[in-house]
């Protein structure tokens, strides 16, 4: 569902009154900040089957992460190492780029990619019910951890769990 259409960044800014409705609950939202708490935790928890880090402590967080994010950056996701394309080494052995396919998800949408000028903001959860959106292939650093405490310590740091 395209919301509105050709909206730059600068006019939202000042038509603070832009709001939508979630479509599955009837929350109202600013269009670009629309994460719904407990609409997306459901969508998280229903997939909870279909992944395992094989550590319940990464679980757990990765779980926790999910089901209590108030926006999309709250959000921790486990990503199957088959979702990174063109991996290389960027330093001494634990540290490479890759491509995230299908990147994370989103709510917003350029007409043409690469064309700030036509945007649309929809919502997390697409509208049939089936997926989220997702940004498209998406650069990323991955990053090598040996020690499991120091892999641990660091996700909580990025998540401002201490
Ligand atoms: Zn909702």
């Amino acid at each position: 569902m395209k919301l509105f259409k050709g909206v730059h960044f600068q006019d939202l800014l000042i038509t603070m009154s832009t709001h939508i409705d979630c479509h599955e609950c009837g929350t109202t939202y600013e269009v670009w900040n629309a994460y719904d708490q407990k609409c997306n935790a459901k969508h998280w928890q229903d997939n909870f089957k279909n992944w395992t880090s094989e550590s319940e402590d990464i679980d757990n967080l990765i779980q926790q992460s999910q089901r209590n994010a108030n926006k999309d950056y709250e959000i921790i996701e486990w990503i199957d190492s088959s979702k990174f394309a063109n991996i290389q080494l960027i330093a001494d052995g634990k540290m490479y780029k890759a491509i995230w396919k299908n990147g994370p998800i989103t709510n917003y949408y350029e007409e043409e990619p690469g064309d700030y000028s036509m945007h649309y903001y929809s919502f997390f959860w697409n509208d049939k019910g089936s997926a989220w959106n997702r940004l498209g292939d998406h650069p990323i650093a991955i990053k090598v951890f040996d020690d499991f405490n120091l892999l641990l310590k660091e996700v909580k740091w990025n998540c401002h769990i201490y």
